[in-house]
């Protein structure tokens, strides 16, 4: 395997100059054409900064891009007294697009692991799913990757994560279920083989 599939597996940003990053000038502009073809002015007084203030809220919403969920996990602590046991952060309250319609998904994260020797400050497992999330995505997918990454960087015994979200493209759009949302995981190591693991940490979802 290379180091560029690694990376990317990893969920590493893609380097900007691969994709041919755009400037502000160009994306406002592209606002502005979006703005005409919804069918309104977007010279108009109330109109003519929006394209401006999307594309600073573009940025917080794809900040993602720019963070490196490896890096976040690299500084970790070993003095634990031999803390084997399992640590959740939960109901960590997330942002994200989805890539098939840019609309919306909004929702909670639970992230658990047993450590093997070491921990991570517990903010940085609240950043990882921010780094992941703050992308365009599919919920499978992210999941998935939040649970690879800090296994792999961690190599901890077990990790489990789960997401439950509210998908805009089908509560605002195509076919209109309000009251639905989407719950996936993912359990490796403990979390999949050792049932007990597993049901200890999913009696801590609500
Ligand atoms: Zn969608």
């Amino acid at each position: 395997m290379s180091s560029n599939v690694h990376a990317f597996e990893l969920g590493r940003a893609p380097k900007c100059v691969d994709v041919g990053r755009p400037d502000r000038t160009d994306v406002e502009a592209a606002f502005r054409t979006i703005i005409r073809w919804a069918g309104d002015d977007p010279e108009r007084p109330g109109l003519i900064e929006t394209p401006g203030r999307v594309a600073r809220a573009f940025e917080e919403f794809f900040a993602g891009y720019g963070q490196d969920p490896v890096l976040i996990l690299e500084k970790t602590f070993e003095e634990i007294e031999g803390y084997d046991e399992m640590i959740v952060l939960r109901g960590i309250r997330f942002e994200s697009h989805c890539e098939h319609h840019m609309a919306p998904i909004t929702g909670q994260a639970w992230v658990a692991y047993v450590p093997n020797g070491r921990v991570v400050g517990i903010s940085k497992l609240a950043r990882v799913v921010e780094a992941y999330t703050k992308r365009l995505q599919i919920q499978e997918k992210m999941t998935a990757q939040i649970a690879n990454t800090i296994d792999e960087v961690l190599k901890p015994q077990g990790v489990g994560v789960v997401l439950k979200a509210t998908h805009h493209c089908m509560t605002t759009r195509g076919v209109h279920k309000p009251d639905t949302d989407l719950v996936t995981s993912r359990m490796l190591g403990c979390f999949r083989d050792n049932p007990l693991t597993r049901q200890e940490f999913l009696s801590m979802i609500d």
